[in-house]
């Protein structure tokens, strides 16, 4: 008998062995040992608090800025699907959107409700929790510019808030502890005018689709922007744009997005990422650092 045959009960799917490569953009790596899909956030803080403290606990959003390795991830994966985390309300100029839902939807909500200053959320394909994580942001605005509090639930199912400063955020950094799930976050909009805020949205999701290979299995930025560099830059300095390693390489359209190309595994990927990073450090002597997530175990 293992941990597995008895995991507390829930209302929500318990799925064990679940490959976890059909929830991530670049479609590669290993099973869940369990995938948790709960009904609603009361459902998961039951099962967090019956959980044995000693199982790590791991979520995912869509999967749009990670690689989960090809041994699949220790313990219980989360996703956060459906109605019930990805709602969306707007009162005065305030949005709260559930960790579930789509960065893009609440831009459109904010058009709707003649909110400015979420636009940018059009153009990152994640969700809200992926969002609060890796302080998502583009074209000059990023996720510290909008939010004002969070709500989520620790390792062992209590509700803790957030305020934005309790965040702690640097360029696409939270300084909040990894094992916090997040349920909610509140932003702030400025009143505008609906269609103004929608002619926005509509540039940046046209701008995306010229610079960007959003159709490919991709992971979006591999690497953070080293001060006084552009990662795509170094990555094409050093000969890396389009090079084919394994089944992945670095895109034509943008050299800072790897994507699997023809069947590769995570290890090709996360590989090519290392080996990239080694030969711009030594041909060009700049450190580059993952912006990608890499979860779970090598084969
Ligand atoms: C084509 C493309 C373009 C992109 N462009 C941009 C861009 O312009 N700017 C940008 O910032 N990013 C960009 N990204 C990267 C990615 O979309 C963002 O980082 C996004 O915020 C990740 O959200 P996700 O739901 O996919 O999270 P995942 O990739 O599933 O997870 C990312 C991290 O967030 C954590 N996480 C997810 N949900 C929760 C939760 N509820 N509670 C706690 N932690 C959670 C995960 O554990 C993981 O550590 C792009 C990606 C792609 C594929």
């Amino acid at each position: 008998m293992t941990w597995t045959d008895s995991l507390p009960s829930a209302r929500g799917k318990l799925l064990r062995d679940e490959p976890l490569g059909p929830f991530t953009w670049f479609r590669v790596g290993g099973a869940a040992d369990v995938l948790f899909i709960p009904a609603d956030s009361d459902d998961l803080a039951d099962f967090l608090k019956a959980l044995d403290p000693a199982v790590p606990v791991t979520v995912l959003g869509v999967g749009s800025n990670v690689i989960v390795r090809d041994g699949g991830v220790e313990g219980v994966v989360i996703r956060l699907a459906g109605r019930p985390f990805a709602g969306i309300t707007t009162e005065g100029d305030a949005i709260t959107a559930g960790a579930g839902a789509l960065d893009a939807m609440v831009a459109k909500a904010s058009a709707k409700a003649g909110l400015a200053g979420l636009e940018f959320y059009a153009g990152i394909p994640g969700t809200i929790g992926g969002a609060l994580t890796m302080n998502a942001g583009c074209y000059g605005a990023e996720t510290k510019d909008i939010l004002v509090s969070a709500r989520g639930l620790t390792r062992a199912g209590a509700w803790v808030d957030y305020a934005l400063a309790d965040f702690g955020y640097t360029y696409r950094h939270s300084e909040a502890p990894v094992d916090i799930i997040w349920i909610e976050a509140v932003y702030r909009g400025t009143p505008d005018v609906p269609e103004a805020v929608a002619a926005r949205i509509a540039e940046i999701t046209a701008r995306r689709e010229q610079t960007q290979p959003i159709r490919e299995k991709t992971g979006g930025s591999t690497f953070k922007n080293p001060p006084g560099h552009s990662s795509w830059k170094l990555v094409e300095a050093a000969g890396w744009r389009g090079k084919p390693f394994g089944g992945a390489k670095f895109s034509e359209l943008h050299s800072n997005f790897m994507i699997n190309f023809n069947d590769a595994t995570a290890a090709d990927i996360e590989d090519l990422g290392n080996t990239v990073r080694e030969d711009v450090q030594s041909k060009l002597n700049v450190n580059l650092e993952w912006e990608i997530k890499r979860i779970g175990r090598p084969v």
